[in-house]
């Protein structure tokens, strides 16, 4: 289920992929024109569908990433 307060869905129209890039910022995969993408509000990007769901998940009810809790860097 998607987490969708933190994302825009839009149509990726000839149009906005013009404007906007025609790749996702996470995954580098091409836009098709007509597919659903993803404007991330937190970090002012793109993403596809996919990245936008994987995402989602790590993200808490305010569109913050929650890194895996007990997992330290030190
Ligand atoms: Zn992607």
């Amino acid at each position: 289920m998607m987490n969708s307060q933190c994302f825009v869905e839009q149509t990726g129209t000839e149009e906005l992929l013009e404007r906007v890039g025609r790749y996702c910022a996470e995954c580098f995969s091409e836009f098709v024109p007509g597919e659903r993408i993803y404007y991330d509000m937190n970090d002012y990007r793109y993403l596809c569908g996919s990245c936008a769901e994987t995402l989602s998940e790590k993200m808490d009810e305010r569109c913050e990433i929650v890194e895996d809790e007990g997992g330290s860097l030190f």
